[in-house]
């Protein structure tokens, strides 16, 4: 079979331009389809997104692609200007293409609360198909990647469908999280070039005035796909689904769940060069050595008895943090455990952290901001790491966490319900913890069922050697997407 060219188009791309997951997952997913064979298939990958600002101001090297220079975007009320900067993603010969466009991107965040912020990621989608045509590069599948990149579909429908270059092009939307839609009052369609188009939006949301990058993805791509089995049966839920179920239902057949794939050329501990110590599953001593650095490093006491639970998180309310209240106080009164905690978000979420840490001192430690380091050394360090999502399309770090010999405590939610198996210390099968109600009690009771199974350490150990032994790489992962592209094509 040939191999294909495909255009990945995202709003993060890691290491240049991350805030989460979907930044890790792009660049997995870029470097498995385009490494050569016989290690890969070797597909022709281009993945562009905007030259932000912390990326112009990093050590990257890039250069001008020639035949992308000074491109004039006309939009209704401006013409924006760009060029595309071209740079390798890391490990790979994937070209990344940057689209270099300082009136939009320069700003100090990759995301804004800014009067054009759907200008400037309109301005992607177009900036991307302005850039094929100077290319004169057909692909045959253009993967979008959340909202940002959403309103490609609906472009190549209508301002690019002139062009023969297009013609077999095919779309795929994947959803990485339904709780960003991208949605705008529909005074912006006359900015983004699309206010003539409103018979192909959803009719629903113009009735109240708005509109939504997502909604308009969702209706226009040939395929949806979202990061998980389960994920991808609950976003068709008015549970889940975030308004959006009753439409994704009309596309149930076009919709599929394919798990986030781990990137272990990053993530693994074997060789990960962010920690000190280094470890495997038939060799863990490195992992004791971990935990005690961490301890010292978050300045709490070191006690090899003592379990360190560990989270690493955006602290918004889809990871369930508020969960804790009423749960991990009791926790931290009556057993030696600690706590390492790193994250950002909510000042709610950051306040509460850092009274647990006034409260208890000598048990609990939180770093307030991103930092991918200490990432590594929590994942490394810890235990037992702690998940509690209200909902979770995928999650990369409870794969992580598996990986690193971290059992998992995670509602069986999306991602987390496909990727951790309960427990059973009679069977001595499973890799993590699991618990059904969003509530506290049932965290609550999960975090018995850990401490009642850490004090056999004997088990302990097969639980820790079952996580490690999981495979999510891109080498499972990547071809169901490949799979996926193909069916598009027949
Ligand atoms: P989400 O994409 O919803 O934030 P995921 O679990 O899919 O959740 O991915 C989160 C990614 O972001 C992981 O790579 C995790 O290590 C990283 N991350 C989250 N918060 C931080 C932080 N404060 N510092 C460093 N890395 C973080």
């Amino acid at each position: 079979m040939r191999p294909l060219r495909i255009c990945l188009a995202a709003s993060e791309l890691a290491p240049f331009a991350k805030t989460g997951g979907l930044a890790d997952v792009l660049t997995g997913l870029g470097r498995w389809l385009g490494r050569k064979p016989p290690e890969g298939p070797g597909h022709d990958v281009r993945i562009f997104v905007p030259f932000y600002k912390r990326i112009a101001e990093s050590k990257v090297k890039t250069e001008p692609l020639k035949a992308a220079q000074t491109v004039d975007v006309r939009f209704p009320q401006r013409t924006i200007r760009f060029g595309i900067r071209t740079g390798k993603l890391p490990q790979s010969d994937v070209p990344v293409h940057f689209v270099d466009c300082p009136e939009l991107y320069n700003r100090a965040g990759l995301y804004t609360e800014d009067g054009d912020e759907s200008l400037r990621f309109a301005m992607l989608c177009r900036a991307v198909l302005e850039t094929c045509q100077r290319l004169q590069w057909a692909p045959d599948i253009v993967n979008c990647n959340d909202w940002h990149t959403a309103l490609l579909p609906l472009y190549l429908r209508t301002t690019y469908a002139w062009d023969r270059l297009f013609a077999g092009t095919k779309t795929v939307l994947t959803i990485h999280n339904i709780g960003y839609q991208g949605s705008f009052p529909d005074s912006h369609l006359d900015t983004i070039g699309l206010g003539d188009q409103r018979a192909h939006l959803h009719h629903g949301e113009l009735r109240e005035g708005r509109f939504s990058f997502l909604k308009t993805g969702v209706l226009h791509s040939n395929r949806l796909s979202t990061v998980s089995k389960t994920y991808a049966k609950e976003i068709q839920t008015a549970e889940f689904g975030m308004g959006m179920d009753e439409l994704l239902r009309t596309r149930s057949q076009d919709l599929v769940g394919i798990v986030n794939g781990v990137d272990y050329g990053d993530w693994n501990p074997a060789n990960d060069p962010l920690i000190p110590h280094h470890f495997t599953a038939d060799d863990p001593s490195g992992k004791q050595k971990m935990k005690a650095a961490l301890l010292q490093r978050m300045q709490l006491p070191y006690d090899p008895r003592a379990p360190v639970f560990g989270v690493v998180s955006r602290l918004t309310a889809q990871k369930g943090f508020e969960l804790f209240a009423d749960s991990i106080p009791v926790f931290l009164q009556r057993e030696d455990m600690r706590l390492c905690v790193l994250g950002s978000g909510e000042e709610k979420h950051e306040q509460y952290f850092q009274w647990l840490r006034d409260t208890w001192p000598k048990k609990v430690a939180i770093y307030r901001g991103f930092q991918e380091e200490l990432a590594h050394w929590i994942e490394a360090g810890s235990d037992v790491f702690l998940m509690p999502s209200r909902f979770e399309p995928c999650g990369l770090n409870q794969m992580y966490s598996l990986r690193y010999g971290t059992p998992p405590v995670v509602r069986r939610t999306g991602g987390l319900a496909d990727t951790v198996e309960p427990w059973d210390p009679a069977t001595r099968t499973g890799t993590g913890f699991l618990f059904d109600q969003f509530s506290s009690h049932a965290l609550a009771g999960a975090l018995d069922w850990v401490f009642r199974n850490w004090r056999d350490q004997q088990g302990w150990k097969q639980l820790v050697k079952n996580g490690m032994s999981r495979d999510f790489s891109w080498d499972r992962q990547g071809p169901e997407y490949e799979a996926l592209y193909r069916s598009l094509l027949r």
